[in-house]
């Protein structure tokens, strides 16, 4: 049992703004406060691992014996069948340096080619892992699965949202409300399992 009590600090092993305000939305009510990695000078490490699991796990090992707080760590990707499931961890790297997901997004479609066509299959994973001063650490995966569709569609979202529609959903990720997407997404069901989890079992945010 891990869970975090009111009063508690967590620090997000991450120096990005707008996972901040994701997590800091997720804490609101729960009596848990959300420090930044960047506001406390942690080094960001180098996702050296071979999972999505590995990875969360290494950023928040890093952040905790940087800090000694309890840290969380999320990682995520889109993963595609007839790609053996790439770009996978690599899902950021393929966008590049300038971060250009049209270019990552054209690239699943050259690379998946006729496979592709024939089984469009997809998912995307997000991995949430909690780990503490003590040693101990526990992780949360969230996915959702659904199918790549060619050309990109919408407008909304970011990275691969434009060729990705969600089963059960005729709209891709990126023509959706962001709410709409919140809902369902692999990284609300993953928040979902930690925030059952790990936060304080009274005054629960989103119940
Ligand atoms: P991370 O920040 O290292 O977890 O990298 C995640 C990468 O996976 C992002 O740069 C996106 O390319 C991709 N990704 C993760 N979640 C989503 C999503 O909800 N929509 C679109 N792309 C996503």
């Amino acid at each position: 049992m891990m869970r975090l009590k009111r009063g508690d600090r967590l620090v997000l092993a991450s120096h990005n703004q707008g996972k901040l305000a994701e997590f800091q939305a997720l804490l609101q009510g729960s009596g848990v406060t959300l420090l930044s990695a960047g506001d406390l000078g942690l080094a960001e490490p180098d996702e050296t691992e071979d999972s999505f699991a590995g990875n969360a796990r290494l950023k928040a090992r890093a952040a905790v014996s940087a800090c000694g707080l309890p840290a969380l760590s999320d990682d995520s990707g889109f993963c595609v069948r007839a790609l053996e499931g790439r770009p996978g961890i690599f899902s950021a790297r393929w966008g590049g340096p300038e971060r250009d997901f049209g270019r990552a997004m054209q690239r699943v479609h050259d690379e998946g080619g006729a496979a592709l066509s024939a089984d469009p299959s997809a998912w995307f994973v997000a991995v949430l892992c909690l780990a503490l001063p003590d040693g101990r650490d526990a992780l949360f995966e969230g996915r959702i699965d659904g199918q790549v569709v060619w050309p990109p569609r919408g407008s909304g979202g970011h990275g691969y949202d434009p060729i990705f529609v969600p089963n059960g959903d005729g709209r891709s990720f990126a023509e959706m409300l962001e709410a709409e997407k919140n809902v369902i997404s692999h990284r609300a069901r993953a928040f979902a399992a930690f925030r059952d989890a790990c936060l304080p079992a009274e005054d629960r945010p989103g119940r």
